[in-house]
């Protein structure tokens, strides 16, 4: 993430919509990646920008609290992170808000992610069979008045499904210690299921193919796999070829909790970047092996970090050279789709 700034010198963070020092509205430009001024003429309309271009999304003065922006000449009234969802939980039980809130948060932070890297977003406007949508979906376990029995969390076609209850901090951590993980977040989950997404696009019938096979496994017999996993675990040598033991479970398992780790790691490469921690390191345009070693280091001291407050590892992963190479692959292919 980049570092922001309100015309009146005040640094502001990215979920800002007003400075906590001039109390001035704020709204971030989607297309520039930057956070623009309210634009004052005298109008009845917010509107934002040195010319005004840019209008607040139908979800700004609502309880999802969106600081993003729309142009005026767009048709839309919400912006291009908001209108990516479809289907919302039930808006009258309260903690349902809440939770929306929530996703809705994480969302802008993947799509900030993915308009950085220059990935394609591909919406359901423009492609109604394949485009990418979100459906944030409750089932009878948390609210016993709703028609789906249990909601599972994944990807088919376009289509991204959360279990929104995956917004509440107990659910999640009950969740990984349950399934013996070591992360768990909703942005995590949200990088992990465009992974899937990025895979249809980029690499289903692409000359990544067989390379892809090469890598991760031939991708037969995926419910077989994930009921295989679900029952007997990972095998006991899963950490020296895969990011998780969950990427054990099938070579697009693998794919996904790799996509989600690239992203991490560049994302948080970009902020260390942007505070001057790794100076020199040109984020988005540096050679992998560069990218390696500063990784490394700053891992190194996100730990310390984290533990100098008596906090849990940020990083608690290791890099194995087999997880590198398919980490490689993936900065290839998106270097290769993207205007790098
Ligand atoms: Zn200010
Ligand atoms: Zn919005
Ligand atoms: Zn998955």
């Amino acid at each position: 993430m980049k570092r922001f700034y309100c015309t009146c010198g005040q640094e502001v963070m990215f979920e800002d919509s007003v400075c906590p020092a001039c109390g001035q509205m704020l709204g971030f430009n989607p297309e520039g990646l930057e956070m623009l001024a309210v634009f004052a003429d005298g109008e009845q309309a917010l509107r934002f920008g040195n010319d005004g271009g840019w209008l607040p999304c139908a979800l700004r003065d609502h309880p999802i609290a969106c600081n993003w922006l729309v142009r005026e000449d767009d048709e839309h009234e919400q912006c291009c992170s908001c209108r990516l969802t479809r289907t919302i939980p039930t808006q009258t039980v309260p903690i349902n808000v809440q939770r929306w809130k929530i996703l809705e948060a994480a969302k802008r932070r993947l799509v900030y992610s993915l308009l950085w890297l220059g990935l394609p977003i591909v919406d359901r406007e423009q492609d109604p069979a394949m485009g990418l949508v979100f459906d944030f979906l409750e089932d009878q376990r948390t609210n016993p008045l709703v028609k789906k029995r249990v909601v599972f969390t994944g990807h088919k076609e376009g289509v991204i499904t959360l279990h929104a209850v995956e917004a509440d901090d107990v659910h999640r951590i009950q969740a990984r210690e349950q399934m013996n993980e070591r992360y768990r977040t909703v942005l995590g989950h949200m990088r992990h299921e465009s992974g899937h997404y990025f895979w249809d696009r980029l690499i289903r019938h692409s000359d990544w193919h067989p390379r892809f096979r090469r890598l991760f496994g031939s991708e037969e017999n995926y419910r077989q796999a994930l009921d295989y996993y679900y029952t007997y675990g990972p095998p006991p040598n899963w950490v020296s070829r895969h990011i998780s033991a969950y990427a054990s479970a099938h070579p697009w398992e693998d794919w996904a909790e790799t996509w989600a780790h690239y992203l991490h790691i560049m994302s948080t490469l970009e902020t260390a970047n942007a505070f001057g921690v790794l100076p020199q390191a040109d984020v988005y345009s540096s050679d992998f092996q560069v990218l390696m070693q500063k990784w490394e280091q700053l891992t190194v001291l996100m730990n310390s970090l984290n533990r100098s407050m008596g906090m849990p590892d940020a990083y608690p992963f290791w890099l194995t050279p087999q997880v590198v190479v398919k980490l490689r692959f993936i900065h290839q292919v998106i270097a290769a789709s993207t205007r790098r």
